[in-house]
């Protein structure tokens, strides 16, 4: 990958977020639309709530934010709001945390093959990760091992941490 496009992953401090969450938003629409499922008020409330910030949230977090915000729903409707916008690809899990992120990558409905997080702001980028995926692949088929999962989450250091802590 191109050493600019990984750096425009993580995006500058602080930028325009509304575009990102108007991106989404519309992303999201479309594919709910697409697979003929409902964007319902729920969904919607719960995937805007994600796609507020650039940063991973745990289920039970998510249910305190949301009550801020408005009447107290049971985990039981976050849950199944959650399970619908991971089928729909619009939010991922991040499995080392167990907690949840809205989508900020440009291409829809995929599978996040890399996912970076900074371990000081919490930030996550999907990034591309085709080279990385076809060598674990060869690796698994020349030990004749079948995966199952290969989750790449990598914690470090994003650029706009590190260079605030240069400074
Ligand atoms: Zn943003
Ligand atoms: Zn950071």
């Amino acid at each position: 990958m191109a050493k600019a496009q990984a750096a425009s992953l993580f995006h500058d401090r602080p930028h325009n977020h509304a575009t990102c969450v108007s991106a989404a938003n519309e992303r999201a629409r479309a594919a709910f639309e697409e697979k003929g499922l409902k964007l319902t008020p729920l969904r919607l409330r719960v995937f805007e709530e994600l796609a507020g910030s650039h940063t991973a949230m745990g289920a039970y977090d998510l249910l305190e934010r949301l009550a801020k915000n408005g009447p107290r729903l049971a985990p039981i409707s976050v849950y199944r709001a959650l399970d619908a916008l991971l089928a729909a690809g619009v939010v991922h899990r991040l499995e080392s945390r167990n907690a949840f992120f809205a989508c900020h990558a440009s291409e829809p409905q995929h599978k996040p093959s890399m996912i970076m997080v900074c371990s000081s702001c919490g930030t996550i980028a999907e990034a591309p990760a085709k080279p990385v995926r076809d060598a674990i692949d060869r690796l698994a088929k020349a030990l004749s091992f079948q995966l199952e999962t290969s989750l790449l989450e990598i914690s470090g250091v994003c650029g706009p941490c590190a260079s605030e802590k240069r400074a």
